[in-house]
C-alpha cells in the first residue's frame, strides 16, 4: 500500500492565488527541503511531524468532499506518491491544486494549477539556523531556493495552469523595492509577456488583519505600474493565523 506522510488535512476555503473563496479540500504533506526563516507551516518543516495516510483514505476522504482539492505542504513535490495522488484525485474529477516552492521536479505529477511561490532572499534564515547551532540549514535553503530552471519547466509543463506567488516585505519602502528588484529580475530571466503578469502574485507577508491591509495598500502601486496581482490572504481575515484553516 502506497501512502503519504501528512501533517494536516481539513476541508476549508481557498485562501491565497487566484482561487480565492473556492471551497476546498486540503491535504498537507510534511517535510521541506527548504527552511524559510518565516515559515508559516513550520511543523512541516522546521519541526515535522506527520503521520503516514494510505492513499487509498486519501482519495476516500476527498471524494466526500469539495471538487477542488489543494495538496500542499511541506513540499509535495518531494515525494513521489504525491505524482500517483495527483493522478487519481484528477481521474475522479477532482480540481487539483499543488502548492510547491518550485524547487523539486515530481515525475508524473498531474495538477490543474500549479502554485508556485519563489522564496526570495529574504527568506533564508541566516540568524536562526546560526542561533539553532545548524547553519548549514541557512547554506542548503540558500543554494537551494530558486532554481530557474525548473521553474521555467513547470510553467512550460502546466502552461494552462501556473501561478506565482511572491511572499513581499511591506513594512518598510526599501524592502518591498528590494523584493520588487528580484521579481522582476526572476519575471525577466523567465521570459514572460506582459500578458501573463497577472499571474504573478504579490504577497503581503503578515499574520493578522492589520498587517495585511497596511501591506496591500502598501503593494498596491507595484501591481499598478507592473501589472502583478495583489495577493490576498483570506484565511488570515476569516480565521486569523490558525492552523487546519
Ligand atoms: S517552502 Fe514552504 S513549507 Fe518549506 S520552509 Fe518555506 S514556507 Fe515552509
Amino acid at each position: 500500500m502506497t501512502s503519504l506522510r501528512i501533517q494536516e488535512r481539513f476541508v476549508s476555503v481557498q485562501g491565497e492565488g487566484a482561487l480565492v473563496g473556492a471551497p476546498s479540500s486540503f491535504v498537507r504533506v510534511s517535510g521541506c527541503n527548504l527552511r524559510c526563516v518565516w515559515c508559516d507551516t513550520p511543523r512541516t518543516s522546521w519541526a515535522p511531524e506527520g503521520r503516514a495516510v494510505e492513499l487509498d483514505e486519501l482519495v476516500r476522504w476527498c471524494a466526500a468532499g469539495p471538487r477542488h482539492v489543494v495538496l500542499t505542504g511541506g513540499e509535495p513535490m518531494l515525494l513521489s506518491p504525491a505524482a500517483e495522488l495527483s493522478q487519481r484525485l484528477r481521474s475522479a474529477g477532482h480540481h487539483l491544486t499543488v502548492e510547491t516552492a518550485g524547487t523539486v521536479w515530481c515525475e508524473g505529477l498531474e495538477a490543474d494549477l500549479i502554485s508556485i511561490s519563489p522564496k526570495l532572499s529574504h527568506s533564508t534564515p541566516w540568524d536562526r539556523a546560526a542561533a539553532l547551532g545548524k547553519p548549514k540549514l541557512a547554506t542548503m535553503h540558500e543554494a537551494a531556493r530558486l532554481d530557474l530552471e525548473l521553474l521555467a519547466r513547470l510553467i512550460e509543463r502546466f502552461a494552462d495552469g501556473w501561478q506565482l506567488k511572491f511572499v513581499v516585505r511591506t513594512r518598510a519602502p526599501e524592502l518591498l523595492t528590494a523584493d520588487l528588484d528580484e521579481i522582476d529580475a526572476i519575471v525577466t530571466a523567465l521570459e514572460l509577456p506582459t500578458s501573463a503578469r497577472d499571474r504573478v502574485l504579490l504577497m503581503p507577508e503578515g499574520t493578522d488583519d492589520a498587517t495585511l491591509r497596511a501591506g496591500y495598500l502598501a503593494a498596491i502601486d507595484a501591481c499598478r505600474t507592473r501589472g502583478y496581482r495583489l495577493g490576498l490572504r483570506l484565511h488570515i481575515h476569516l480565521f486569523g493565523h490558525t492552523p487546519g484553516t
